[in-house]
Parts: structure tokens; sequence; C-alpha cells
């Protein structure tokens, strides 16, 4: 769909093999998808920040964990589909850190079954930083600085409240 005519209450459509056609309706429903939000926090525009929508995200995603032999994620956000990445990337044997600013992953669960989720991430040797939200990304030498409101880490290190890493591992 190419155009809208409110008054006419129609629609033109392109092909592709480029002609053109106009399509009548009562009522017009639109559904075209949405761009993944990124809130406005000072470095989330940094290269090895991804947002995770659709299969071309992921694609991306995992093009550049290959290339770049990625050791450490950091996930912002355990709702369904963080704690999927999570998964994901703790299979190809990367180290994996959540945050979230709520008290618990997911939170259409009830805590108590968050708690489950919770113990499963801490025999899995998933890190998760909970009731805590990120202020900032830095970028400096050694890797991208997560800010958190309670702490800072790199997101290549290990460290709480602030670790300086010289391995040089890439970090997403
Ligand atoms: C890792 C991951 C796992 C997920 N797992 C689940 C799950 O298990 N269950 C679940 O329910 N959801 C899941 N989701 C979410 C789900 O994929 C999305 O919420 C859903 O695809 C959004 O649907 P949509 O119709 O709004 O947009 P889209 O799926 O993006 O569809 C929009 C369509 O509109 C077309 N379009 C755009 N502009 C125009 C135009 N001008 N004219 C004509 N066509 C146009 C686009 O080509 C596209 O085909 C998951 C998402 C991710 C990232």
């Amino acid at each position: 769909m190419i155009g809208i005519d409110r008054k006419n209450k129609s629609v033109t459509v392109r092909n592709a093999d480029g002609s053109e056609y106009t399509e009548t309706y009562d009522k017009l429903v639109l559904s075209p998808g949405a761009e993944p939000l990124r809130p406005p926090i000072p470095g989330i525009q940094d290269e090895v920040i991804f947002t995770m929508r659709n299969v071309p995200d992921t694609d991306r995603i995992k093009d550049y964990v290959d290339t770049h032999k990625v050791r450490h994620a950091v996930i912002v956000g355990a709702g369904f589909i963080g704690l999927e990445m999570a998964e994901n990337l703790h299979h190809k044997g990367i180290r994996v850190t959540i945050v979230e600013m709520a008290e618990q992953v997911m939170t259409p669960l009830d805590y108590e079954m968050a708690a489950v989720v919770h113990q499963h991430l801490k025999t899995k040797n998933v890190e998760f930083y909970l009731k805590d939200a990120v202020n900032s990304f830095v970028r400096e030498k050694s890797g991208l600085q997560v800010r958190l409101k309670k702490r800072t880490f790199f997101a290549n290190g290990y460290g709480d409240p602030l670790h300086r890493s010289t391995s040089g591992q890439q970090t997403c």
C-alpha cells in the first residue's frame, strides 16, 4: 500500500511489477509492524548495541557474535524476548548478564513463579541484576561500559561496582 484516500475510503496499492490499482474499504486496519524502541539513554546508538524484533535482527546479532567471537553479552530487559536471547546466547557459550528494572524477570508471572526462573538462571551461571536500570552506555578503549543506577560494569568484564577488563573481547 502506498497511499490512503480517507475522503473516498480507498487505498492505492503498487504491485511488484510496478503497476498500481485502487482498492476501496469500509473500515481500514493498519498493521504495518513497528520499529523497536530505543529509549533515550546516552550512548545507546553504539554499534555493538542491537535491538531484537525480527529474523533480520536475529541474523545481524548471530553474524556479529560469530565474526567477533563475542564472550559476554548484556541483555537489557528480562521479558520473554530478553530471556529467549539469554537462553540462546548462553547455549552458544557466551557469558550472559541480564539487567531488569522490575524486582523479577517475566513480569506477567507471579513472583513465586518468577523465583523458579531466577533459580534456574543461577544454576546456569547467568548473571542478573534486578531492581536496577541502565542509565548510560560509555564507550571506552577496553570496551563498552554499562552504567546502571546502582552499579557500573564493563560489558566484557566482571565487576561490581567497576571492573576494567583488558581482555579486548568484543561485546554486544
Ligand atoms: C525473538 C522473538 C520471539 C517472538 N516470539 C513470539 C511468540 O512466541 N509468540 C508471539 O505471539 N509473538 C512473538 N514475537 C512477537 C511477534 O513476532 C511480533 O509481535 C509480531 O510479529 C508483530 O506483528 P505485526 O503484525 O504487528 O508486525 P509484523 O510481523 O512486522 O508485520 C507487518 C507486516 O506489514 C507489512 N507492511 C509494512 N508496511 C506495509 C505497507 N505500506 N503496505 C503493505 N504491507 C506493509 C510488512 O512487510 C510486514 O509483513 C516474538 C518476537 C521476537 C523478536
